[in-house]
């Protein structure tokens, strides 16, 4: 393989479905023009106000259908740029109080506060060229013993996916690690702008219920694999708010 394409291929393998995602949603997007850019909830300018105040350049919130697929319920801030926006599923619309969809999108616009998709973005590329070299190495070390003698070899490909997934293999912990710290500080800055730690803790209990979440899984395996704080967590995090609030008040 040339030199010269390594590097963007191992960015585009490095982020495949978050770039993939940003160009499906700008195409649809483009379709959806009509949208309102505020869905039809009874206060949507708390969301907007929200919104500001965590300082997001947000094009809107928007609903988009999930309850037809599943019962889960979920919020996500996506788009790069002129696209980015917050999305609502219907299932959290319909069963979440106006406070407990506020602690949700308060979250949400922590991430992009912290500007946590380019530096997830930005991670990703780098760690996928590194692996991308990895492989490299690997056929240039391992291959010719094992018959392969080019790079380009499809014979070759059995030993390039054992380097990817070990590597994704021994990557996901340190990944969730990263991703549990920055999810702590999203649900801190939403505590700290909602101030109701009492939404914060329904919200999740409903979430939790929705999603089929362990609520409080043994150690390890929350350290190893999941790349959210438990929800019993998430939950202790939000009653010592609470008791440091009223302390203070
Ligand atoms: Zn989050």
């Amino acid at each position: 393989m040339p030199r010269r394409a390594s590097f963007p291929l191992a960015l585009t393998m490095g982020e495949p479905a978050g770039i993939g995602g940003e160009i499906t949603l700008m195409a649809w997007l483009g379709r959806a023009a009509g949208t309102p850019p505020f869905v039809a909830i009874d206060d949507p300018d708390r969301l907007a106000e929200l919104a500001r105040a965590s300082g997001a350049n947000v094009r809107g919130v928007y609903q988009f259908d999930l309850g037809r697929k599943s019962r889960t319920a979920t919020a996500a801030l996506t788009g790069l740029g002129k696209t980015r926006r917050i999305l609502l599923s219907d299932t959290l619309l319909e069963g979440f109080s106006h406070e407990e969809i506020s602690v949700v999108l308060a979250h949400e616009l922590a991430h992009h506060g912290r500007r946590h998709i380019p530096k997830l973005i930005a991670a990703q590329a780098v760690f996928g060229t590194v692996v991308f070299y990895g492989v490299v190495f690997a056929l240039r070390a391992w291959g010719p013993g094992l018959g392969v003698d080019r790079a380009a070899d499809p014979a070759g490909l059995p030993l390039a996916l054992l380097v990817l997934g070990g590597a994704g293999l021994l990557a996901a912990p340190f990944a969730n690690s990263v991703s549990r710290a920055m999810e702590r500080r999203c649900d801190d800055d939403a505590l700290r702008a909602t101030k109701d730690p009492g939404s914060f803790i329904s919200a999740m209990r409903k979430l939790s219920r929705l999603n089929l979440a362990e609520e409080s899984p043994p150690a390890w395996v929350e350290r190893l694999f999941y790349s959210h704080p438990s929800i019993s967590r998430r939950i202790a995090y939000a009653e010592a708010f609470r008791r440091e609030s009223s302390a203070a008040a």
